[in-house]
């Protein structure tokens, strides 16, 4: 039974959860929070019999819940909310303790399930289709939209829980059932959200056995889910290395994915930026959840006229923001998620170094010893966008470029293999609206006067290229977890055949 006194908290909020104890102790797999370090738990792993036997039935599940009218699962979305919103400080809580995340960056992963959970009941009753006027007489034609079948949910360590949320909500609405594989780093956060769905069951009256699910493992239980052919959909967020392998396998296999992989987002400051304004946005976007977002700012492309201005004041920022535990104090920089981050933040500066760059923080800070990894951000000047600038590095390292003409910032925002966010800074309506225009920036997310990070739930989220093409949340994203059926219906007593081709055959001879 591991003991410290964030083991012991994290006992006391899961048994509120009404995880039984025993699974958090004796498995083969430690959990460990990166704010000391400390074991929090060891948990079973699911055998691989287990997944296969999970998968069936969720497949069963589904069969059951697509019969559901989509209010009605609505209904149940709903009631998981509710839970949510009960269980919002305990939840958040525990993704701080087992992530890391500042106190109000947990809450707020949790709001974000709140969010779009109310936005997937309002959905239950809106999955249109189209009614489509026929070139035939007496025809119509229609489109409707029928659920996929499982959907399979592999996250990243980052958000451990906000993800889950942003597909399952939109998934069960549209009738399919879910199985989550969650971060082998965060099992615990996904136990305790299943433990509230299974309350909100409770409240519901029942829903099929097996209707959400949680895998816990690494990445071979992740490539037994993306191998199966019973689950329709593989949703998976993570680095664009995995991303690589579960859309190939998918792709094989003709399933669906959607991909939501790394990011290596870009801010523009223009010559009429607001520079204090920039200077706060850019300090949350580039240090807030210690560089650990998909979204987070990670190259600022600054115009020469304000350069001189700007970059000494966020240097001064990244020297002297406070980093520190999530849990002692109000600091606004956690840890990193484990010493490989750590190693991987020092081998990018040291690259950065080689390539010209210059370093203003970045270094090693001891907050909780040897076992915990925190770093203070770094802000980097580049001559050029070279070698580590070009990669995603998950640490808070922001590099700095200067530019001259607004077409060499966007060529320059542009110039990386990702496509996730990007933003620009500015009150120069030609500017702007170049950058949002279809010659500017080629993300899936693109900001005006705020950094790239931070999305709210309303708008698709997802992002193009190595960022994998995936979209979820808001929007219309939610036609990803349906398939479309095109409706032909002729309600006259003849039969025009489209195009105005013919093919008559003698009369009554269908009853010769
Ligand atoms: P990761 O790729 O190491 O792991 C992500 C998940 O994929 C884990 O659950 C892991 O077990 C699983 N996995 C790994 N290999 C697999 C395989 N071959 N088959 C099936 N599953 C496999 O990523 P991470 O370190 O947990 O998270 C950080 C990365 O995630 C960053 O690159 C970040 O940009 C990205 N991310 C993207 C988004 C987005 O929406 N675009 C959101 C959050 C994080």
């Amino acid at each position: 039974m591991p003991s410290s006194s964030l083991a012991d908290d994290v006992r006391s909020l899961l048994s509120a959860f009404e995880v039984d104890p025993a699974t958090l102790q004796g498995g083969s797999r430690l959990v460990r929070s990166p704010i000391d370090g400390s074991t929090l738990a060891e948990i079973a792993e699911t055998s691989s019999k287990a997944a296969e036997h999970a998968i069936g039935q969720a497949h069963d599940a589904f069969l059951a819940w697509r019969r559901l009218p989509a209010p009605q699962r609505g209904e149940f979305v709903r009631l998981i909310g509710e839970e949510l919103r009960a269980h919002k400080s305990e939840l958040g809580r525990l993704v701080t303790l087992e992530v890391g995340k500042i106190v109000s960056e947990g809450l707020g992963e949790v709001q974000e399930m709140i969010d779009i959970c109310d936005f997937a009941v309002g959905l239950s009753r809106q999955l249109y289709g189209l009614v489509i006027p026929s070139e035939r007489p007496d025809h119509k034609m229609t489109e409707q939209w029928h659920p996929m079948g499982v959907v399979g949910v592999i996250s990243a360590f980052n958000f451990p829980v906000a993800v889950w949320s942003w597909n399952a909500a939109l998934a069960l609405v549209c009738g399919n059932s879910v199985v989550w594989k969650p971060s082998e780093k965060t099992p615990l956060t996904a136990l305790a959200v299943q433990a509230l769905v299974a309350r909100a069951a409770r409240k519901f009256g029942g829903v099929p056995e097996g209707l959400t699910t949680v895998l816990v493992g690494g990445r071979e239980i992740g490539e037994q889910l993306v191998d199966d052919r019973r689950v329709a959909v593989v949703s998976a967020t993570g680095s664009t290395r995995m991303g690589r392998v579960v859309g190939e396998r998918v792709a094989r296999r003709f399933g669906r994915s959607i991909l939501e992989l790394g990011g290596n987002n870009a801010s523009i400051v223009t010559p009429s930026a607001d520079l204090d304004l920039t200077l706060r946005a850019v300090a949350f976007a580039a240090m807030g959840t210690a560089g650990q977002r998909c979204t987070t700012l990670r190259r600022l492309i600054v115009h020469e006229s304000v350069y001189e201005t700007l970059v000494p004041k966020l240097a001064r920022v990244a020297r002297t923001i406070s980093v520190g535990s999530p849990v002692a104090g109000d600091s606004l920089v956690g840890p990193l998620v484990d010493g490989d981050a750590l190693a991987a933040m020092q081998a990018a500066l040291s690259k950065a170094r080689a390539a010209g760059g210059t370093v203003h923080g970045g270094e090693r800070v001891d907050v909780n010893g040897e076992r915990s990894f925190y770093a203070r951000p770094a802000v980097v000047e580049m001559p050029q966008q070279v070698g580590p600038v070009v990669e995603e590095t998950f640490a808070p390292i922001l590099y700095i470029l200067k530019y001259r003409q607004i077409e060499e910032a966007i060529a320059l925002q542009n110039g990386v293999p990702q496509g996730l966010s990007s933003s620009i800074f500015g009150n120069d309506l030609r500017e702007i609206e170049l950058f949002l225009s279809a010659q500017g920036s080629d993300c899936g997310i693109a900001n005006v006067n705020m950094g790239p990070s931070g999305a709210e739930i309303g708008g698709a989220f997802g992002g193009e290229k190595e960022t994998g093409g995936g979209r979820e949340s808001g929007s219309d994203a939610w036609k990803a977890y349906m398939r479309r059926q095109t409706n032909a219906i002729n309600y006259g007593r003849t039969l025009p055949l489209a195009q105005g081709v013919t093919f008559n055959v003698e009369e009554g001879s269908a009853n010769a």
